[in-house]
């Protein structure tokens, strides 16, 4: 074989799907648009996290017509995150992406992000939105207070507006793999693996079709989720709570004893001490229930269940349970 003949460098996306027979096709057309234009190789890693609606027969669909098309489907919903590991577990490209299927993650910004990351100085090209339109006005406020919070708290650089949209080498992919956690969060995993990253900032676009998959409610808990897989302030909080309490009660009772030794002041008024005692009580169960989040997630870590199950395939080596 001719040696001057280089391989050509292979690009692996990965797009979780959950209930996106609407934006799918939409998606499909557009990034492979976008990936005819570029010299590159490329693999479509879609993942099927247990939709309820034409979803698994679409990515067939795209399988039967594309050899480079490749469908994982897991036997339940397990979550964008639980997704997101399966590709990263399946992908063997040079470079590897994910992406949204909503199209909220354009394919159009891949050309510049690989001709970033071959310019040799970054691992990584991540996506940041500079705006949110489109969002409700509350949610927005949360997410930027979030973001402010955890970067104060965690050792994990969480950049504002960063979306899971990013481009990677392989070195970065395999770190990103070895985090084997149960409780993922990959905007932290991301961070916390380093690498040099290059942020680009980019408009925020609204979803193409369909519905977004995240309740207030289920944002509200990842968020919490992200404070606590990276970060023990929580913990510390409570700590140094529990010893503010402590030296101010001395304090108080000092106090009370002073008084009814110099002044044979009796202290008067029940409802004060049920104040004192409610308010010491509630302390002290919030602090439980702190801790009691951390031991709920060590015992899902130590039970060592599977990320995913897959229950259809058209990839003969995929790592099925993982
Ligand atoms: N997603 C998933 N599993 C879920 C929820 C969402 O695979 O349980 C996928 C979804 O299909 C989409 C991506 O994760 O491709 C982001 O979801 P969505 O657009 O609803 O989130 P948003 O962009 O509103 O944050
Ligand atoms: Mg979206």
């Amino acid at each position: 074989m001719d040696s001057n003949i280089q391989r050509q460098e292979k690009i692996s996306l990965i797009v979780p799907c959950y209930n996106e027979q609407e934006s799918l096709p939409l998606f499909y057309r557009e990034v492979l648009s976008v990936l005819n234009e570029m010299a590159c190789d490329y693999e479509l890693i879609f993942v099927n996290d247990g939709s309820k609606d034409g979803t698994l027969s679409i990515l067939k669909e795209f399988a039967k017509e594309n050899p480079r098309v490749c469908y994982l489907s897991f036997s339940r919903n397990f979550g964008k995150e639980s997704a997101m590991y399966a590709g990263f577990c399946n992908a063997d490209g040079d470079y590897v992406s994910v992406m949204d299927a909503d199209m909220q993650d354009p394919p159009s910004l891949l050309p510049e992000m690989l001709s970033i990351l071959k310019s040799g100085n970054y691992d990584s090209v991540a996506s940041r939105r500079v705006s949110r339109t489109g969002e409700p006005a509350l949610r927005s406020w949360l997410a930027r207070k979030f973001y402010r919070i955890i970067n104060r708290i965690s050792d994990a650089e969480i950049i504002d507006g960063a979306r899971d949209f990013r481009l990677m080498k392989r070195e970065m992919a395999d770190a990103v793999v070895q985090m084997g956690e149960y409780n993922r969060f990959s905007k932290g995993i991301f961070g916390w693996v380093g690498f040099r990253t290059y942020w680009m900032p980019y408009e925020n676009v609204e979803r193409a079709a369909g519905e977004t998959k995240w309740s207030f409610w289920k944002l509200f808990c990842y968020a919490i989720d992200g404070i606590i897989n990276f970060s023990h302030a929580p913990l510390h909080i409570s700590s140094w709570c529990g010893m503010g309490m402590t030296f101010l009660s001395l304090f108080l009772l000092l106090a009370i004893v002073i008084r009814r030794l110099c002044f044979g002041d009796p202290v008067a008024g029940w409802a004060s001490l049920i104040c004192v005692i409610l308010f010491l009580g509630g302390v002290q169960l919030f602090s439980i229930g702190i801790m009691g989040q951390y031991i709920a997630k060590m015992y899902l870590e130590s039970k060592h269940r599977p990320h995913y199950i897959i229950s259809e395939t058209n990839q003969e080596k995929a790592k099925k349970i993982f």
